[in-house]
């Protein structure tokens, strides 16, 4: 038995702590891609259909503010339903993805408030897909899964989002204007 108090990690206070970074987790990557995809969606179709700066911005700060609160419910009533956490855990994870979800979808104004709008768009979607690029890589990297798999199964339904609402934004500009 070694007397080094280092060694000695309360068992109790390590699962807590591995319980408190599963909510960390939850959160950081439901609001890091939740704001990638749903503020892409918006941006790409909103420009498709408007080409309004004004409707963009309104779009993006909508996003920021009531779908972080929407998915930080989302996630609060998820991790309630698993019946495996306490009452601090739940919270943990409803406050951050809220964050993650304000902050990451937040970083989408910067573009649109210093280029041009196509412009913007373009750099928008190619800031989207590189984080979720590089967060699907790290993760499936932590969890030695095929790199590949993961990160082109993201990618793919990123691309999907961006074409679908880029025909949709277009479609509805013809048929309502
Ligand atoms: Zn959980």
């Amino acid at each position: 038995m070694s007397n080094d108090p280092m060694l000695r990690k309360p068992p109790k206070k390590n699962g807590a702590n591995i319980m408190i970074m599963h909510s960390l987790k939850v959160g950081f990557s439901f609001g890091l891609t939740s704001g990638i995809i749903t503020t892409l969606g918006l941006m790409v179709g909103l420009h498709a259909g408007t080409h309004s700066k004004l409707v963009v911005i309104g779009a993006i700060l909508t996003i920021a503010i009531a779908d972080a609160f929407s998915d930080a419910l989302g996630i609060h009533i998820s991790e309630e339903s698993e019946n495996q956490h306490t009452p601090k855990q739940v919270w943990v994870a409803t406050i951050a993805t809220f964050l993650a979800k304000f902050v990451f979808t937040l970083t989408f104004i910067i573009p649109v408030l210093l280029l041009e709008l196509s412009e913007a768009v373009v750099i928008s979607i190619i800031w989207g897909l590189s984080m979720l690029f590089i967060f699907s890589y790290k993760m499936a990297s932590e969890q030695n899964e095929n790199r590949l798999k993961v990160v082109s199964e993201h990618m793919i339904i990123a691309v999907m989002v961006i074409l679908a609402t880029h025909y949709l934004g277009h479609w509805i500009a013809v048929t309502f204007n």
